[in-house]
């Protein structure tokens, strides 16, 4: 447990760069590199990474009397928990606080929490295109994540020896161009509240590992915490496990936002509630003419591979908008023609039939063996 809230804050104005989660250059990188695994049919995402990144230490810098709640979510003492080490702690915030008290789970951080609360916002503002909200839903989201990469913002044991920003900001600052994420996708995660949880608890084991690597860098600096010769041994000792750490914050981050775009219709299926059997069906987009965007809907009859890709009037293949396995039933995906030029565009569909994915697609309607196919035009007009 934090001692007392006093204390927390007086931490946090006493060294600038204490308890902020990865120093501000970290948030930077995470916030910019997650980019290398987004599909770049999220155009949106894409062309925003320098944006996200820009912002992505905002959420430190709003720790202030106008945002009283801020300072807690950035971290969680989960090892308070004497149910975190039978993997029954539960995810239920009213819960938890109705069996400690709301101040003393507020003071041992709600970090899972506030990677769903941020999710959720993100949900919203991609249904509602509202780019300043996706910016700083998308760089809230970064910093969040990637607090729950940094050890010492998942333990009680948050700053033994004063190695907090030591191992957070002055080691890792002159080393970050030394990282290198590689490539990895995203993957749809079913439950972002209690995957933020599992997160957490993941990053718990490395606790140990920095605080062993800094005495270790002491003794091999003759007790110095400050010479080169300790930062040089610190990170020495702990360069692979935080480049692994950071690599898995750029993950999460680009696998939730993916999650979240899917979530807010891209695609969305919209007759979830419904059992009636479907049609393959495209329909035509709307609006149309469009500029920038639209929104396009179609139904499926089985379970498919599907894809719908937008071509130009050349033929040339201009947006891959799906290209995943999806069961039966109608989805809407909204288009974004982003830089493309004014002109006609065609877009279509295909769903090769999951048990025939083996076989080539072929052009036909129902009935034929392969993939079924339609095509329609669309407009832009800028
Ligand atoms: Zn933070």
């Amino acid at each position: 447990m934090k001692n007392n809230t006093i204390a927390v804050v007086l931490a946090f104005f006493l060294s600038s760069a204490t308890a902020l989660g990865w120093g501000g250059n970290t948030h930077k990188f995470i916030g910019k590199e997650f980019g290398k695994h987004i599909p770049a049919s999220m155009g949106f995402v894409v062309r925003n990474v320098d944006a996200i990144s820009a912002h992505s230490s905002d959420p430190d810098s709003r720790k202030d009397a106008a945002h009283p709640l801020e300072q807690y979510r950035h971290y969680i003492d989960q090892d308070i928990y004497p149910e975190f080490f039978t993997g029954t702690l539960t995810h239920n915030l009213d819960s938890l606080s109705a069996k400690y008290g709301s101040a003393y789970v507020m003071d041992n951080g709600i970090l899972p929490w506030a990677i769903a609360w941020t999710f959720d916002s993100l949900v919203v503002a991609f249904k509602s295109q509202d780019s300043s909200k996706l910016i700083l839903y998308l760089s809230d989201l970064s910093h969040y994540v990637a607090d729950a990469t940094m050890p010492l913002h998942v333990t009680n044991n948050y700053n033994p020896g004063g190695l907090h920003s030591r191992y957070e900001t002055s080691m890792i600052n002159p080393h970050l161009t030394e990282i290198i994420i590689t490539p990895a996708g995203v993957s749809f995660v079913n439950s972002p509240l209690d995957d933020a949880f599992s997160f957490c608890a993941a990053s718990y084991p490395y606790v140990d590992s920095v605080i062993h690597a800094d005495s270790a860098a002491k003794a091999a600096a003759g007790g110095s915490t400050s010479s080169t010769a300790y930062y040089a041994a610190l990170w020495s000792n702990t360069q692979t496990m935080t480049g692994h750490l950071i690599q898995k914050a750029t993950e999460k981050l680009a696998s939730l936002i993916y999650t979240a775009s899917v979530r807010a219709g891209m695609p969305m299926k919209i007759d979830q509630l419904s059992t009636s059997p479907a049609v393959f069906a495209l329909q035509q987009n709307f609006p149309n003419p469009f500029n920038p965007s639209t929104m396009i809907r179609y139904s499926l009859d089985r379970q498919a591979l599907v894809t719908l890709i937008v071509y130009d009037a050349l033929g040339r293949e201009v947006r891959t908008l799906v290209n995943r396995e999806l069961s039966a039933g109608s989805y809407e995906q909204m288009f974004d023609a982003g830089s493309l030029t004014s002109g006609v565009y065609f877009y279509r569909l295909s769903a090769v039939p999951l048990a025939r994915r083996d076989l080539v697609p072929t052009e036909g309607r129902n009935g034929q063996v392969g993939a079924t196919v339609e095509t329609r035009s669309m407009l832009l007009v800028r």
